[in-house]
């Protein structure tokens, strides 16, 4: 597919779309199958020295009240996925790099990966860190990482970034490298319907995932949050159901581009929609994050308004989630990792 092509899908409505989106099923089985991989997502803590315009958390949100969970807490959800046969966590935080930080992260990956006798596959997603850092915390233990990109255009990135060194695109880039570079499963992504960004922007954005080669994807609508610089742009905003409905079409233009990649239903999906993720299983999402910070937390990790989930337990969450799933037609990977196939087929080459 070239950009004509992918912005033409975009842009489809009625039998068109159908088609698009009904193609990506078909391959999406094909390649990958219908088994739906668990990540249970832990939001271990919500300082951030960074202030990107659109993030509800940015470090000048004063509205917020910082966390960071103890260890304990962290593990705990760690046991509840290993015990409900999740297969795999995410960590994610704040963008935070002092030494402390780091050696904690380091620490945590070697607790769980001793608490679980390496049963649990560990994804990490703590923003930008030295090539050290990233090999400290690889070696401890993790082997996939999530960065998106948020846009590969660099004019749209410092539009929704601010404009200092801080939050340079050349060093999200080159992040994205060192991690490549690493050893990890790479996974990237960008929000669907930001201010400033045309339909031109987002064919970019997955050609661009194809150029780098990236072995994970996830994607999932802007959705603002009154906190943030961006708010003011609130009104040229597509409605949040086109944002929905493009979202749902850059997955299936992503697993057509990219057949053996592993995609994540985002969450975000599903503060549009409540069936959001299962819709995007439906079109090539293979991926579902159930969320596992301890609840106490969740109100304080509100990256957008109306982020769902907020005071569900895990149980419920799980049982809602496993419904669902196999409502969709799919089936869950109970224990497995569910690595990314193309991480296998382009490390073996
Ligand atoms: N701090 C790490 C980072 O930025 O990579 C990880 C946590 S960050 C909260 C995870 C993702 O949340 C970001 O990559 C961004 O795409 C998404 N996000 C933040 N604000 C959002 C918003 N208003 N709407 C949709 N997604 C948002
Ligand atoms: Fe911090 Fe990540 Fe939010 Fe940016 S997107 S402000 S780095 S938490």
């Amino acid at each position: 597919m070239d950009k004509k092509e992918i912005i033409e899908l975009l842009q489809s409505t009625g039998r068109e779309r159908e088609i698009l989106l009904k193609r990506a099923a078909e391959v999406k089985k094909q390649v990958v199958g219908n088994k739906v991989y668990f990540r249970g997502l832990v939001e271990f803590s919500n300082v951030c020295s960074k202030d990107c315009l659109y993030c509800g958390i940015r470090k000048s949100n004063k509205k917020v009240v910082r966390y960071n969970a103890t260890d304990s807490e962290i593990l705990d959800s760690c046991r509840f996925a290993l015990e409900n046969r999740f297969g795999s966590v995410v960590l994610q935080s704040g963008e935070v790099s002092s030494p402390v930080f780091v050696k904690r992260v380091d620490n945590l990956l070697k607790t769980i990966k001793k608490l679980s006798d390496g049963e649990l596959g560990i994804t990490l997603s703590c923003g930008e860190q030295s090539r050290e850092t990233y090999a400290r915390w690889f070696e401890s233990g993790a082997h996939r990482y999530l960065l998106r990109i948020e846009s590969s255009n660099p004019e749209l990135y410092y539009k929704i970034h601010p404009k200092n060194k801080n939050h340079s695109f050349e060093r999200r880039l080159e992040s994205l490298r060192f991690l490549k570079e690493t050893g990890y499963q790479v996974g990237t992504g960008v929000m669907v319907g930001l201010p400033f960004q045309t339909y031109d922007d987002l064919a970019n954005d997955l050609l661009f995932f194809k150029e780098i080669d990236i072995d994970m994807c996830g994607m999932g609508p802007y959705i603002e949050h009154e906190g943030t610089p961006l708010y003011e742009f609130r009104g040229s905003l597509k409605t949040k159901a086109e944002r929905f409905d493009l979202s749902l079409k850059m997955i299936a233009c992503l697993r057509l581009l990219m057949p053996d990649i592993n995609i994540a239903a985002a969450t975000a999906l599903q503060a549009i929609d409540p069936a959001g993720r299962e819709k995007a299983l439906a079109v090539g999402a293979n991926v579902i994050m159930p969320n596992l910070t301890p609840c106490i937390y969740r109100k304080e990790y509100q990256l957008y308004e109306g982020k769902p989930c907020l005071d569900e337990d895990a149980e419920l969450c799980r049982n809602c989630l496993e419904a669902r799933i196999e409502i969709s037609g799919n089936e869950i990977g109970y224990g497995e990792w569910g690595d990314s196939k193309h991480f296998a087929n382009r490390t073996k080459k």
